[in-house]
């Protein structure tokens, strides 16, 4: 069975940075089960895997755009420590959730300087090209479920309605 829209896809994948850190890795976990033509992962991969099947290997590499998206200014905002809610919890590498106009996001606090915190809300990996080993372990027709509600239903996947 090839991949294609509405196939519940898994595969084991090791990711890397430009220039060879591992980012992330299924290494010792399950596969990572996706509902393809669903967004469900980033454009680049999921192009990539079309008409692949079960056993495949492949190198992928994804450039921002097709990934995370190019790293923005906008994204980045000054804050005044007295607006947080406890101002003795933020520090530079400080990870905290914060509602936008696109929801919530979780933004890292980049610098502190005179009672003024810089929040970064860019994803942390906006801007990388991104180098993927991917191994196609399964695939499979989604349930009518499934496609309904755009993910994989099954085990190791945590439900939220
Ligand atoms: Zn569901």
């Amino acid at each position: 069975m090839k991949i294609a829209n509405g196939k519940v896809v898994s595969i084991h994948y090791k990711l890397q940075s430009d220039t060879g850190e591992t980012l992330d890795s299924s290494e010792g976990r399950e596969p990572l089960a996706y509902l393809q033509g669903h967004g469900n992962i980033i454009s680049g991969l999921e192009n990539a895997l079309v008409d692949k099947g079960v056993g495949d290997k492949l190198k992928v590499s994804v450039k921002p755009e097709e990934g995370y998206g190019e790293r923005s200014d906008e994204l980045v905002h000054s804050v005044p420590l007295s607006e947080f809610e406890d101002a003795s919890q933020i520090q530079v590498g400080t990870r905290i959730r914060v509602e936008t106009n696109h929801g919530e996001h979780i933004a890292v606090v980049t610098s502190i300087e005179d009672d003024v915190a810089k929040i970064d809300l860019n994803h942390p990996l906006a801007g990388e090209t991104l180098h993927f080993d991917v191994e196609i372990m399964e695939v499979r027709d989604a349930t009518e479920e499934e496609l309904s509600h755009g993910h994989v239903h099954g085990p190791g996947w945590h439900h939220h309605h």
